[in-house]
């Protein structure tokens, strides 16, 4: 029975049988036992699938990811032990050492530091573009040892919204994947994978956890992109694999082969797995979030409308805005709302910035956002402390910058917190 999204929040991914939970349970096992010897080897050989270790699989987390998938319309999906895991997961499993990949700018402060220093250590490097350049231009900045493609739905933390489907042409026409983060916009508000994105990751702490509880992540695969096609360019999944007794994972598991080397090799080598106890945690989340999202945008609309006409404002990037620069791509994209972020500068520059934010009351100052409690920050100071003046430029965050994540709080009492704030300075 195909099912809209609201149905699959509450039900995919894990369908009890007769007498058995209504609730996802939490397999707390490290292990699972087997009578045989063979009967475990076969496991360990990839020749049947079950249960063994749960640094490899667990079933809480499987079932979770299987909700995922199912929401972004991806083959399969796997859990990390964070988005950071998961992204770069995500193009470590199609780039190795000499081997390039491009990265929007406009990224996560955080993807950009893993990008930008820590693979570099590992011999991959990332040329970061600027997203709003035309094809021609984008194109120009390929390589013949590019692998993939990376951008943001919604950019963390300026609000851009990504033309995936420019993205899309770019990457295919060079014979490489299309990842993309879509932690803010949710599968709610934007399935990258129906625009032709072949890889979609989430940091699950944002929105889909939604109650500041845990950390995690989550990568689906379409099962669109075709390895085979491009053999030559990615040997880790058209050659065999030598620590698996010579497996060809894009032979043997079809549409299923990104996601099956990830787990394999990846979470066998690398242990970033989530515990059961947060994919439990993910799992509640995601049963709500389709009633949460609603409600972040609407309190976003009303919220960045309100400091828009504010005299004491000096700009409001939200993509629901009606004369927002990414407006056009939002009702693209994004035509239930984009998210409840947002983002804004007071007059007076980097310190009045600052300085009102310390006078809020209800929003509360945190290292976080997409929380169901409203908090900010301001990115220079915070999540983006370790650029430089040109890469804040780059990646569009401007010094007076801050970060305004709406939560489910009534939204008459958010905007009379701001306005009391704006007052006093
Ligand atoms: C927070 C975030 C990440 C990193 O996720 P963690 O769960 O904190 O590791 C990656 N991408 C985006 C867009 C994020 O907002």
């Amino acid at each position: 029975m195909s099912t809209q999204i609201e149905t699959k929040c509450l039900h995919a991914g894990y369908e009890p049988g007769n007498g058995e939970p209504r609730q996802l349970p939490i397999w707390q096992s490290t292990t699972w036992k087997y009578a045989t010897s063979d009967d475990m080897g076969a496991l360990f050989d990839l020749e049947a699938e079950g249960y063994f270790y749960t640094r490899l699989q667990n079933p809480t987390n499987d079932m979770a990811a299987k909700k995922i998938a199912a929401l972004e319309g991806g083959y399969a999906g796997m859990l990390t032990s964070s988005g950071q895991a998961a992204n770069f997961f995500a193009v470590f499993n199609i780039c190795e050492a000499g081997d390039h990949f491009i990265a929007s700018s406009s990224i996560y402060g955080g993807t950009y530091n893993l990008f930008m220093v820590t693979m570099a250590k590992m011999g991959i490097e990332c040329t970061f573009v600027d997203q709003t350049l035309p094809e021609e231009e984008l194109a120009k900045y390929f390589k013949p040892n590019t692998k993939a493609v990376f951008g943001e739905t919604i950019t963390n933390p300026t609000c851009s919204v990504l033309d995936i489907e420019k993205f899309v042409r770019l990457a295919h026409s060079h014979g490489v994947p299309l990842i993309v983060d879509n932690t803010f916009a949710t599968p709610v508000n934007c399935r990258p994978i129906e625009w032709g994105a072949d890889i979609v990751t989430h940091s699950t702490t944002k929105y889909i956890d939604g109650h500041a509880v845990s950390v995690g992540g989550a990568i689906v695969d379409s099962g669109n992109f075709d390895w085979m096609a491009h053999a030559e360019t990615f040997p880790g999944l058209t050659t065999p694999d030598e620590s698996y007794h010579g497996i060809v994972y894009a032979e043997k598991f079809g549409k299923g082969a990104y996601i099956t080397k990830a787990t394999a090799q990846l979470m066998r080598d690398f242990g970033c797995i989530q515990s059961p106890q947060n994919a439990f945690y993910v799992n509640t989340g995601l049963e709500s979030l389709h009633v949460r999202i609603q409600r972040h945008c609407e309190n976003a609309l009303a919220v960045a409308t309100f400091l828009k006409g504010h005299e004491k404002v000096a700009w409001v990037h939200y993509p629901d805005l009606p004369d927002d620069e990414y407006h056009e791509l939002a009702k693209k994209y994004l035509p239930k709302g984009s998210s409840g972020v947002l983002c804004f500068a007071v007059k007076g520059g980097r310190d009045k910035s600052i300085e009102f934010m310390d006078k809020l009351k209800l929003a509360t100052i945190a290292t976080h956002v997409a929380d169901a409690r409203t908090c900010l920050l301001h990115p220079a100071s915070h999540t983006h402390r370790q650029l430089s003046e040109q890469q804040l430029i780059e990646a569009g965050i401007s010094p007076d910058l801050i970060r305004y994540s709406v939560g489910l709080e009534n939204a008459d009492d958010l905007i009379a917190d701001l306005a009391q704030g704006l007052d006093v300075i």
